[in-house]
């Protein structure tokens, strides 16, 4: 009865009990490279940045204008407004044949600044926030802040601000009502005890000397105009993300996990841009996406709505299909991560189908809410062929999906590939505290994720 078991039941195992030691050790090596790229990249232009860095040493060269067809084994590279990447690896069919694609997000939930930030009260110096993405706005209060981004000059140069990294820098809070006198604010429901314009980063309180009201504001600019040379007026052109300071770190007493900031979906980016930096003379071409504003709907120009993509393919066709005639006949892999299975929450999850830690790279047929609403639903086909994939390589996965029926959903890229006609799944890294400012993933799964999508981009 057992062998007929063995043969009949789907049965899932831990990753830890099919690996090896010489596997355990490959996985130890990719997460410590992971680990320091996520430490790197706190936004999106800094995770575009680090990877243009690490696609450079790997023989990656800006795409030109008239560069296409991609060659077989040539490496070319295209960032969007420093922020969406997108990458190729020339593939020895033509493109007609279709592209292995692979599309993951580097924006993630923050504190952006407001357009007119900075103001004082009580002598105390304080930048207005607007939130960006899905976050729970609680988590934000009373932890270590820094400061990153971009401000555009009207002269048209640009400047880089990041104050919290150094260990010699200065971090931000955002303070929270103490225990004490919480009474009032501890009887209102969870999402609404912190408002949104509360989220106010406490920046200064040394008054400018001298007599007059402003006085803190004043010296908070000028110290801002000392170390970069802006004006109050410049945060009008800015995008400033407050983000948390917390250093990314390993998890658990036998170190199994990793913590840290954006790991939605910075692991699955680091994933495919890892696989694609290793891939050499891929039967289809490779391609590897970075997109930004997946976190509001993937709407704007660096977004997986925008037609950039189509412009960047364009380009790697040169001419010798049309575009949707790829689309047509790729393949893409959604990579973003999915929710695992909490036992402290285990009433949000049915536990069947839910994504566990350790269990592996989680494949999502489909995502949407409430009745698969805003899902693209991958094929049946085109899931067994991930199946069948994912076996022959090695790679330790498991079937998904994020929560009960009635209790809420989430959305990727998914079906902005599949609406271009693009055959598409999702399947990323299960993540714990998804959207929190300090993220847990399983270096298993972080690991399995980065086998798949090599298992991907090298398929025969
Ligand atoms: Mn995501
Ligand atoms: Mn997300």
């Amino acid at each position: 009865m057992d062998e007929l078991k063995k043969t009949l039941f789907y049965q899932q195992k831990n990753g830890y009990d099919v690996m090896d030691a010489a596997e355990r050790a490959a996985l130890e090596d990719y997460c410590r490279d992971y680990i320091a790229y996520l430490d790197e990249a706190r936004t999106e232009r800094e995770a575009v940045r680090a990877a243009v860095r690490l696609a450079e040493a790997a023989g990656f060269r800006p795409l030109e204008d008239g560069d296409g067809p991609i060659k077989p084994g040539q490496k070319v590279y295209y960032v969007n407004r420093g922020k969406s990447l997108l990458l190729a690896v020339g593939g020895r069919r033509p493109m007609a044949d279709g592209c292995v694609i692979e599309a993951a997000h580097v924006d993630a939930p923050r504190l952006d600044l407001k357009q007119v930030p900075l103001y004082e009260d009580t002598e105390l110096a304080y930048l207005r926030t607007h939130y960006y993405g899905g976050i729970k706005k609680y988590q934000w209060t009373a932890i270590p802040l820094e400061l990153h981004g971009t401000v555009a000059l009207k002269d048209g140069s640009t400047v880089d601000v990041v104050i919290g990294r150094d260990e010699s820098d200065p971090q931000f809070v955002i303070t929270d009502l103490l225990p004490h006198l919480a009474k009032d604010q501890e009887n209102k429901k969870l999402g609404a005890a912190i408002e949104g314009e509360k989220l106010c980063v406490l920046i200064g309180s040394v008054p400018y000397a001298g007599e007059g009201d402003n006085r803190v504001r004043l010296a908070v600019m000028s110290l801002l105009n000392d170390r970069y040379g802006i004006t109050e007026a410049d945060f009008i052109s800015a995008e400033l993300e407050v983000v948390p300071a917390f250093p990314v770190r390993e998890l658990g007493i036998d170190r199994s996990m990793i913590g840290g900031y954006g790991q939605d979906d910075r692991v699955c980016a680091y994933a495919e841009l890892a696989a694609i930096l290793e891939t050499e003379n891929p039967e289809r071409t490779a391609v590897c996406i970075l997109a930004d504003k997946e976190e509001i709907g993937s709407e704007g120009v660096t977004g997986m709505r925008s037609r950039a993509f189509e412009y960047f393919m364009e380009r790697l066709i040169g001419g010798t299909c049309s575009v949707q005639a790829c689309f047509s006949h790729s393949f893409c892999v959604s990579a973003d991560v999915t929710a695992a299975l909490d036992p402290l929450y285990a009433e949000v999850s049915e536990k069947q189908n839910a994504a566990k830690l350790n269990y592996g790279v989680g494949f999502c047929k489909f995502t949407g809410s409430r009745g698969k609403s805003g899902a693209s639903d991958a094929q049946a086909e085109l899931v067994a062929y991930l199946r069948r994939l994912c076996d022959d390589a090695g790679v330790v996965w498991q079937m998904c999906e994020l929560g009960k029926v009635d209790q809420g959903g989430g959305g990727t890229v998914a079906m902005f590939m599949a609406q271009r006609d693009i055959d598409t799944i999702d399947a990323g890294v299960p993540v714990l505290s998804m959207h929190a400012p300090f993220e847990t993933t399983s270096k298993l799964d972080c690991y399995m994720t980065y086998k798949c999508m090599k298992a991907a981009y090298n398929a025969k």
